[in-house]
């Protein structure tokens, strides 16, 4: 029965990608319209999936739903490469969690242990020496101890986003640029596009990242997502492979990772009160580099490449908000994955196409709901 419906889906960024290209994998007809805002989320977003050492604690929901994306990567890749989509500048290349202090890292080490007993995927995690760590990472100051975690991995969130995009598509989805807006009739969302017509569909997926509230609140909700700015930058060392460097993560700081082309990018600043400013500051970028550099001092002859600005969807609260909306018709919303968002990502989408085409939602969406009106 669900072959026969027609989805819409507004936004495409990572998450918007995922529950196309899994609602299209079920045979469901998908159109996929993306206004691509200035900071889109997903094409400033690091590339980090190593949830286990995150410092956030007392979040079980969250926190299961971000191991659960990370786990589920394996089988998102390995899907993708069937049909040939092999450039996603994916790579477990391992993570490493530095700190100034013993103590500090004594104390990241327990919280890991204890995480990773569920997590298989995270591999062998154990304490390696200075000398190991500058092995992994030549830049990284002289004696920092380390917890290496080789289950770590990193994506370049442009091209996965933009093949699931692709992978979509050749499965029969459309993908079209437009700013829609989105109105009630009859107690049913409709979704009208910048030509002023309605768009026809079943279901109406809105995965408009820290755009989403200025299109659902219309319709008489309280959507609790806005944006949190982050100013992250890119640097390339010249003739060196980068490509097998571990992401680095300072308890507590601002992290590190590499790519394949020379590339080094350090993240990031997290602005809660600077809207939709899409800039580079002079404080943000001051920020992120110094400690970039403190921790890492090989990078002070690097090339600085550029700085990307995105805004995180965050929420009022750290959990995202995943699953059909209350009292109307035909709307599902997928929003507020903020820091996390490229890790959670493939996985919520994969949920939030099985909640639209099957009609129930799967046990993992428990408990992230959006409200209703009022
Ligand atoms: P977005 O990617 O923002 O996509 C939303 C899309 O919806 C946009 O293209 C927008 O134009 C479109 N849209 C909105 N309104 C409309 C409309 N009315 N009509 C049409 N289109 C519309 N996560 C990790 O897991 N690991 C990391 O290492 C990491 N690093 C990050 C570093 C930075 C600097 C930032 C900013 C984020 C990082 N994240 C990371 C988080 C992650 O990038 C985000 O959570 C994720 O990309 C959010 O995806 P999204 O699909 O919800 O939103």
């Amino acid at each position: 029965e669900s072959k026969y419906m027609r989805v819409l889906i507004i936004g495409a960024g990572i998450l918007g990608a995922s529950v196309a290209y899994h609602l299209a994998r079920k045979g469901v007809e998908v159109e996929i319209i993306d206004e691509e805002h200035q900071g889109k989320a997903t094409l400033a977003g690091a590339g980090i999936v190593a949830p286990w050492a995150t410092a956030v604690e007392g979040q079980p929901e969250w926190y299961g739903l971000y191991a659960a994306g990370a786990r589920y990567y394996a089988d998102l890749i390995s899907g993708l490469e069937g049909p040939g989509e092999t450039n996603l500048g994916y790579g477990k290349v391992g993570a490493l969690v530095v700190a100034e202090e013993k103590g500090v890292l004594d104390e990241a080490e327990a919280r890991l242990l204890r995480r990773i007993k569920d997590a298989p995927e995270a591999g062998d995690v154990r304490r390696i020496s200075p000398a190991e760590a500058r092995e992994l990472f030549p830049p990284l100051r002289e004696g920092m101890e380390a917890i290496y975690i080789p289950g770590g991995a990193r994506v370049d969130a442009r091209l996965l986003s933009a093949a699931m995009v692709r992978a979509a598509v050749a499965m029969g989805a459309t993908a079209r640029n437009d700013h829609v807006t989105l109105r009630l009739q009859d107690g049913k969302a409709v979704c009208v596009g910048s030509d002023g017509r309605s768009i026809r569909a079943d279901e109406i997926v809105v995965t408009a990242g820290a755009w989403a509230a200025q299109i659902l609140n219309p319709l008489g909700l309280t959507h609790p997502v806005g944006p949190q700015k982050g100013q992250i930058v890119h640097l390339r060392l010249p003739g060196v492979a980068t490509g097998k460097w571990p992401c680095l993560l300072p308890v507590g700081s601002h992290y590190m990772l590499a790519f394949d082309d020379s590339r080094v990018v350090i993240g990031a600043t997290r602005e809660d009160n600077s809207g939709f400013d899409y800039r580079v500051t002079a404080a943000g970028e001051h920020e992120v580099r110094g400690a970039g550099l403190a921790l890492a001092p090989g990078l002070a002859s690097a090339t600085h490449i550029e700085t990307r600005i995105g805004f995180r969807p965050a929420g009022s609260d750290i959990k995202p908000i995943l699953g059909r909306v209350p009292g109307i018709g035909g709307l599902t919303v997928g929003n507020g994955l903020g820091a996390s968002g490229l890790t959670i990502g493939p996985f919520a989408g994969k949920c939030l196409a099985e909640l639209v085409a099957d009609g129930a939602a799967p046990t993992a969406l428990d408990g992230f709901g959006p409200k209703g009106r009022g």
